[in-house]
């Protein structure tokens, strides 16, 4: 059944990437499945108030999320 364990954490981190991870000015957006740092962006939005949104792609070959083209999305907030 480790293949459905694999899967199941699979989902979970990709509901992460999905719904955001934080931004750090220091070190990035940290891929939610392989824990690398400053994962390349891809994209990112205007800043909106304190908010500013960008999109990542993690570049990790070992990592599913490079394997499977999956976005990361990261939000800073300017406090
Ligand atoms: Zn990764």
């Amino acid at each position: 059944m480790n293949d459905l364990k694999a899967l199941k954490e699979l989902a979970d981190v990709t509901e992460v990437a999905k719904n955001g991870v934080d931004y750090s000015p220091k070190i990035g957006a940290i891929c939610p499945s392989c824990e690398t740092p400053r994962t390349p962006v891809v994209g990112s939005l205007p800043w909106d108030g304190d908010c500013k949104i960008r999109y990542h792609k993690c570049k990790n070959p070992d990592c599913p999320f490079s394997v499977l083209g999956i976005t990361i999305k990261s939000i800073q907030v300017d406090s």
